[in-house]
C-alpha cells in the first residue's frame, strides 16, 4: 500500500509546479485515502535524518496505519532554518497581507474540498467518530482557516497623542508585526483542529512555523502540510516534524531562532514549555489541562441539562480540553439527574467509529485507557459510587464505557483531578447554596471552562462573574466558535486560541516616534 505520486501545487497566480510525494495509500470508508508519512521541512517530504520511524497505530482494532518519520534534532535545525529563511528572505515576508489572505482561503477550500478524506485519517488516527470529525475535527478547522484568512489585511496599528517637544510636533504611531519563526506543539485529542487555531492566526500574522503533532496523531498534520504546498505556500513557511516531545518539542521551546511558542496539552509540560522558552525569553502562549466545573440548578430545564451534561462530558470520548471535569447538582434534582444520565447512556451506540451510527468511538490510545481505567479504579477505592462503568468494553481496540460516579467529596482524587475521559464525576450541594457550590466549584488551580443550567438568569450572571475560568457556558456547553476567543485562567494557562485576541499572541508591537 506505497505509493508515489506527483502533485499540482499553485506557484504565484500562473505558474505550476510539481511535487512528488510518498503515501501510505488504504481503501477504507468508500474511498482511497493517501497518507504522507515523512516529515515536511522546506517545502519537501523528506525521511528524518537519522532514518528513525515509529508506527501510528489505529486504536480501534490495534492495527499499525504507518511509519512515520521521527524527527531528529538535526531536522529540528533544518526546519527552523527553513522557517528563518522563508520569514526573512522569502517572498512569504514580501507578499501583500491581501495576498497573503488569499493564500489562507485556498487552503481552507483545499482543506473542505478533502474534508472526507481528512475526516477519514484522523478517525482511524484519533478514535473520533467519523461523523464528529467531519462536522467538528475538520469542519472547525476549515473554518477556523477562512476566519483568520480574513484578518491579514486588517491588522492595523494606532496613532496616539504624544507630548509635544515644543516648538516642534511630534507623532507617535504603532505597526503590528509578526514576530518570525514559531514553533508550535499540540496534543492528540483533535489533532487538525489544534494544528488549525493556532496555525491559522500565526500564519495570518505574517509568521513562519515548525510544528510538533502528537506522537499518536501524526497522519492530518502531514496531510495538511501536502494541502499547504498544493495552496502555494512558499517552501519553509510550514514545516511539521512528527516526534517525541521530549525531543522534537524540547529543542523547539529551547532553539534559539524559534521567538514564539504556542502549546497545547498538559499543564506539566507547559510548565517545562515555559522553563525551556526562558533560554532566549520566547514569547509563550499555553492552553493546559482543567477540571471545568458545571453547576446545574433544579430550577433549570432538565431535559436540556442532562443532554447537554452528557455532551460536556462524552463529547469526543471526553478528550475534550473543556469536558466538564465536575457536574455539581443541586439536591432535589440530583436522582433524577443521574437515573436520566444512565438511561440515555444505554442508548449510545459503541462502536467503530468509522461506522456512521456510532456514537462513541475508542479512546485515542492504550495508554490512555490504561489510565482512565486507573482513574476509575482510584475513585472506587475513595468511596465515590460507581453507577455505570468504569471498564474497558469487550472488543478489539481501547473502547471504554461511558462511565458515571456520584457521592464524589471533594477531597478525592477524581474530584480534583482531570480525567480527560469519558468519566462523568457527580457532586450534590445543597439546595439553594449559591455561593457554597461557587466556592466548591472554584477551589481548583485550573480555570479552564465551565458551566451553569438555570432558567434565572440574574443567578446565571451572578455565577458567570464568580466563576474563575477562561470561558462560561449559560444553558449551553462545548459551544466554541472560531470568532470567540479562547483559553484558561489560573494553571490552564494563558493567551488566547480563536477571535482576535489570537493574532496577537502571534503579533509584536513596534512604536515609531516621529519629530517634525
Ligand atoms: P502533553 O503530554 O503535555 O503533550 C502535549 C504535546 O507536548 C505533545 O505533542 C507532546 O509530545 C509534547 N511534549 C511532551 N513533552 C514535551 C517537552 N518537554 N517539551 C515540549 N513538548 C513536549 O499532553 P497530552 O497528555 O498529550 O494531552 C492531554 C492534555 O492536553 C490534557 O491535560 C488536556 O487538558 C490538555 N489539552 C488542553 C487543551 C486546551 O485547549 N487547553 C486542549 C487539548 C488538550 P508527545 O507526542 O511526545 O507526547
Ligand atoms: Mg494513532
Amino acid at each position: 500500500d506505497f505509493i508515489q505520486m506527483a502533485v499540482r501545487k499553485f506557484r504565484g497566480e500562473d505558474k505550476e509546479e510539481e511535487l512528488v510525494i510518498d503515501y501510505v495509500s488504504k481503501n477504507m470508508n468508500n474511498m482511497t485515502v493517501n497518507m504522507p508519512y515523512q516529515c515536511f521541512i522546506n517545502g519537501q517530504f523528506v525521511n528524518a535524518d537519522d532514518g528513525k520511524t515509529y508506527d501510528t497505530i489505529n486504536p480501534a482494532d490495534g492495527s499499525i496505519i504507518a511509519s512515520v518519520s521521527s524527527a531528529s534534532l538535526a531536522d529540528v535545525d533544518k526546519a527552523v532554518a527553513a522557517a528563518k529563511e522563508a520569514f526573512e528572505n522569502g517572498e512569504w515576508g514580501r507578499m501583500n497581507a491581501r495576498e497573503r489572505g488569499r493564500l489562507m482561503y485556498r487552503l481552507a477550500d483545499l482543506m473542505e474540498e478533502h474534508q472526507e478524506e481528512l475526516a477519514t485519517i484522523e478517525s482511524i488516527d484519533s478514535g473520533a467518530v467519523y461523523t464528529l470529525a467531519l462536522k467538528t475535527h475538520v469542519g472547525m478547522s476549515v473554518q477556523t482557516f477562512r476566519y483568520f484568512a480574513g484578518w491579514c489585511d486588517k491588522i492595523q496599528g494606532a496613532t496616539i497623542p504624544i507630548n509635544q517637544a515644543r516648538p516642534n510636533h511630534n507623532l507617535t504611531f504603532t505597526k503590528k508585526e509578526p514576530i518570525g519563526v514559531c514553533a508550535i506543539v499540540i496534543p492528540w485529542n483533535y489533532p487538525l483542529m489544534m494544528l488549525a487555531w493556532k496555525s491559522a492566526a500565526c500564519l495570518a500574522a505574517g509568521n513562519t512555523l515548525v510544528l510538533k503533532p502528537a506522537q499518536v496523531t501524526p497522519l492530518t498534520s502531514l496531510k495538511f502540510a501536502e494541502l499547504s504546498a498544493k495552496a502555494g505556500f512558499p517552501k519553509g513557511v510550514i514545516n511539521i516534524l512528527p516526534g517525541s516531545g521530549g525531543l522534537v518539542g524540547q529543542h523547539l521551546s529551547e532553539h534559539p531562532d524559534v521567538r514564539k511558542v504556542g502549546f497545547t496539552g498538559s499543564t506539566p509540560t507547559g510548565k517545562q514549555i515555559m522553563k525551556s522558552a526562558a533560554t532566549n525569553l520566547k514569547k509563550v502562549s499555553l492552553e493546559l489541562g482543567g477540571k471545568s466545573p458545571l453547576i446545574i440548578f433544579s430550577d433549570c430545564e432538565l431535559d436540556r441539562a442532562v443532554k447537554m451534561g452528557m455532551g460536556a462530558v462524552y463529547f469526543n470520548k471526553g478528550e475534550n480540553c473543556i469536558a466538564a471535569g465536575r457536574l455539581f447538582v443541586e439536591e432535589s434534582i440530583h436522582d433524577e439527574f443521574v437515573r436520566k444520565v444512565v438511561e440515555e447512556i444505554k442508548k449510545m451506540k459503541i462502536g467503530d467509529p468509522l461506522d456512521r451510527s456510532t456514537d462513541h468511538g475508542p479512546q485515542n490510545h492504550k495508554a490512555h485507557l490504561e489510565k482512565l481505567l486507573q482513574y476509575c479504579e482510584t475513585g472506587v477505592k475513595e468511596g465515590a459510587t460507581l453507577v455505570h462503568g468504569g471498564r474497558q468494553v469487550h472488543r478489539p481496540g481501547f473502547f471504554m464505557e461511558p462511565t458515571v460516579f456520584t457521592d464524589v467529596e471533594d477531597h478525592m482524587y477524581i474530584a480534583q483531578e482531570e480525567s480527560f475521559g469519558p468519566v462523568m464525576v457527580i457532586s450534590k450541594f445543597k439546595n439553594g447554596d449559591v455561593d457554597g457550590v461557587l466556592r466548591r466549584a472554584n477551589t481548583t488551580e485550573y480555570g479552564l471552562a465551565s458551566g451553569v443550567f438555570t432558567k434565572d438568569i440574574s443567578k446565571a450572571l451572578y455565577i458567570s462573574e464568580k466563576l474563575e475560568a477562561g470561558t462560561v457556558f449559560i444553558n449551553t456547553y462545548n459551544k466554541t466558535d472560531v470568532a470567540a476567543p479562547f483559553g484558561g485562567f489560573k494553571q490552564s494557562g494563558f493567551g488566547k486560541d480563536l477571535g482576535e485576541e489570537a493574532l496577537h499572541e502571534y503579533l509584536r508591537t513596534k512604536a515609531i516616534t516621529v519629530e517634525y
